[in-house]
């Protein structure tokens, strides 16, 4: 006889939990828009584009929007403020668990010796509704960092796409609530086993690997600080940003007071910034400590592969893929074209022992 276990249940159609979610949170979800996924408000299943299709930024974006009013400043008889207040229930539909695993490296910077109240505000309003990858996107190697394809804790709800319909498993009491009065029945064995095997489809599909352990790459970093194919690689970077901006576990921003002509009332706002530019380090008399591309290169590559696992406990790449894709500059490594932004090409890089290093070149020639 087949059994059902008292968590997981089977859900038809995502339908059914979108208009449950949606009556109680506002809910956003990655959306397919101009040939890309992007997260946008959702109502039906039929916008949702689920899948390991990762949006070109991530969940992240809607708890620590690009840009933010924090309050605003009015000096009348006085010096008042005005928050808008950061309380709406949200909820993140359809997150990735290499996502899900992003937010809780930010849950560790922005809850860590200082707290970021504006972040918590949205964060603790917020409901996960995780889907785990039955399929494996090129760029992504979460599989070495075990952050996916599958999500094994810290969602409200979890989904896995069946041949029938969804497996839905229920990891709080928050999203015991949203499923209660549902009426969906229980998973059988079948179904579990179908999660199962799907899941180790989607990891066998992973092809791309860390080429060394993530325990590794500390010690790697350190011994090869000044590796010589650090300079070919940076020469060819932009300085862009679209590798921080895209990536999930970047946390970087930049505060900023727009006051008024009058003098009298103004705004704050927060606004993402990135490692990669150039004026990110600059500070008075233009000293600037990463003034050099190749510092800024290197700061971000092993901020994210060694030094954030050491200083918040938590990997700092996912390995979502999404530097790899969104990165504009595609150079010539060992003989083949390959995203410069890459943290497998990067560390590849690293191996090459340094007498047998070559240029990297950009296609082209052209090195702006
Ligand atoms: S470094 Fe690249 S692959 Fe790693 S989490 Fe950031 S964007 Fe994703
Ligand atoms: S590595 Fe690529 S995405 Fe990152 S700053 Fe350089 S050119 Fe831009």
């Amino acid at each position: 006889m087949v059994k059902s276990t008292p968590r997981a249940l089977k859900l038809e159609n995502l339908n059914i939990l979108i208009d449950a979610v949606s009556q109680k949170y506002r809910t956003y979800g990655p959306v397919a828009k101009d040939g890309e996924n992007a997260w946008e408000e959702v109502k039906a299943d039929g916008e949702l584009s689920l899948g390991c299709a990762a949006t070109m930024l991530p969940a992240k974006h809607i708890l620590q929007p690009v840009r933010l009013d924090l309050y605003s400043f009015k000096s009348s008889g006085g010096f008042q403020i005005e928050e808008p207040g950061f309380d709406e229930k949200i909820a993140l539909f359809g997150v990735s668990p290499c996502d899900v695993n992003a937010i809780l490296a930010l849950d560790r910077v922005f809850g860590g010796r200082f707290v970021d109240p504006y972040y918590w505000q949205r964060r603790e309003n917020a409901l996960i509704v995780a889907s785990n990858c039955t399929e494996s996107a090129e760029e992504s190697f979460c599989t070495s960092w075990d952050t996916g394809p599958e999500l094994y804790s810290d969602y409200d709800l979890l989904i896995t796409e069946l041949a029938d319909g969804y497996l839905l498993e229920v990891g709080s009491q928050r999203g015991k609530v949203v499923v209660n009065g549902l009426n969906l029945p229980g998973a059988t064995q079948e179904d579990l086993k179908e999660k199962a095997s799907r899941l180790d489809a989607a990891r066998a599909a992973t092809k791309k690997r860390l080429p060394v352990p993530p325990d590794d790459l500390h010690q790697l970093f350190e011994e090869r600080y000044d590796h010589p194919i650090w300079v070919p690689n940076a020469e060819v970077c932009f300085s862009c940003g679209n590798c921080t901006f895209s990536c999930p576990t970047c946390f970087c921003f930049d505060i900023r007071d727009e006051v008024k002509p009058s003098r009298k009332e103004g705004v704050r706002n927060l606004e993402w910034d990135s490692c990669q530019l150039l004026e990110f380090a600059e500070v008075a008399h233009h000293a600037n400590f990463r003034r050099l591309r190749i510092d800024r290169f290197k700061h971000r590559t092993i901020h994210k592969l060694s030094w954030m696992k050491q200083q918040y406990g938590l990997t700092g790449c996912v390995g979502c893929g999404r530097c790899v894709r969104w990165c504009p500059s595609w150079p010539v490594r060992r003989g083949r074209i390959t995203s410069l932004a890459d943290p497998v090409e990067i560390i590849a890089d690293m191996l090459e022992p340094p007498e047998k290093v070559e240029g990297v070149e950009r296609p082209g020639g052209v090195i702006v």
